[in-house]
């Protein structure tokens, strides 16, 4: 029985241990009941899955986690709260917690060890000092995952979620939309959580898509053409991609990609769509063939 998920009980463990949050290691811990069960219901976990949980703090997710879930894999950095999840844990024998950096652990080995390789879950309450490493090297590491519901800051869930037209439009938007399918479960306030963050907060999931939405010969080439965009946002496409280091196509090469993909010359990046970009791509490769 999830035991965890309320204040006083949080406030009892804290104490117990003289636990001292610490805001480096981005340690806003839930303290919502209803939170939890959207997560988890969001999540859409069954007793088939094996699910990696990334940073459990005192383990309050964990729980609830343990008892929906087959396996559950929790990846913890502070080494305060190692002793700490070994009490709150004790009566689950289906989690393993692994003291290390989520940055640094083979995800690929622990589907593989956990879960035969097959497609895992990951449910986190992230740590937003590194949100965004965490999720495209989820992504670009090839792990095998079902879905990612994650707690975010609402401002970069909405980067996530947006198209074309929005000023919160971006690279990460692209990225995230070319491995996956984004939407946003649940706002969440900060009271939910203690201490209290800054920021409002908001649950994500992400469903991997099962083939991808464009076709592009070289998605490296595509997300190169991305960040050059977006790194000059007031600029034309036509320039930014010109004034960018990392695209070495000329002038003419990039006027000819422009006019191929009929879009004006005077186009600005932000406006073009996933496809667009891919198309994009796709020509400066058939260029250099
Ligand atoms: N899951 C808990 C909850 O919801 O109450 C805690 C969430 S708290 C926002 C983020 C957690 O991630 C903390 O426990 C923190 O110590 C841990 N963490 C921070 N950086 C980490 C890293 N690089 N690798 C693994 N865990 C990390």
């Amino acid at each position: 029985m999830a035991t965890l998920g309320n204040p006083q009980k949080t406030i009892e463990i804290i104490q117990k241990y003289e636990f001292m949050f610490q805001k480096k290691f981005g340690q806003n811990f839930l303290i919502d009941t209803h939170v939890l069960d959207k997560i988890i219901l969001a999540a859409g976990v069954t007793k088939e899955d094996c699910v990696l949980e990334i940073g459990p703090g005192i383990g309050t997710m964990t729980q609830y986690l343990a008892e929906n879930a087959g396996h559950v894999v929790a990846v913890e950095i502070d080494s305060n709260l190692i002793p700490i999840l070994k009490e709150t844990l004790a009566d689950y024998d289906n989690v393993t917690v692994i003291h290390d950096d989520i940055l640094k652990v083979d995800i690929n080995k622990i589907a593989q060890d956990y879960n035969g390789g097959r497609p895992i879950k990951v449910v986190a309450n992230l740590p937003y000092y590194i949100t965004t490493p965490i999720i495209m090297g989820l992504f670009e590491g090839g792990v095998p995952i079902d879905n990612i519901t994650v707690m975010v800051q609402k401002e970069v869930a909405d980067r996530m979620q947006v198209g074309p037209g929005s000023k919160d439009y971006g690279a990460l938007s692209l990225a995230v939309q070319y491995y996956a399918e984004p939407y946003i479960v649940a706002n969440v306030p900060p009271n939910c959580f203690m201490p209290r963050p800054g920021v409002g907060s908001a649950v994500i999931r992400l469903t991997r898509h099962k083939t991808s939405p464009v076709e592009v010969m070289e998605p490296d080439l595509m997300f190169r053409l991305i960040r050059a965009s977006f790194n000059q946002r007031r600029k034309t496409l036509q320039n930014g991609l010109n004034n960018s280091p990392e695209v070495s196509f000329t002038k003419e090469q990039i006027i000819e990609a422009i006019e191929q993909m009929g879009l004006s010359p005077s186009v600005r990046g932000e406006t073009l769509t996933l496809k667009e970009f891919a198309g994009l791509s796709n020509c400066f490769t058939q260029m250099k063939q």
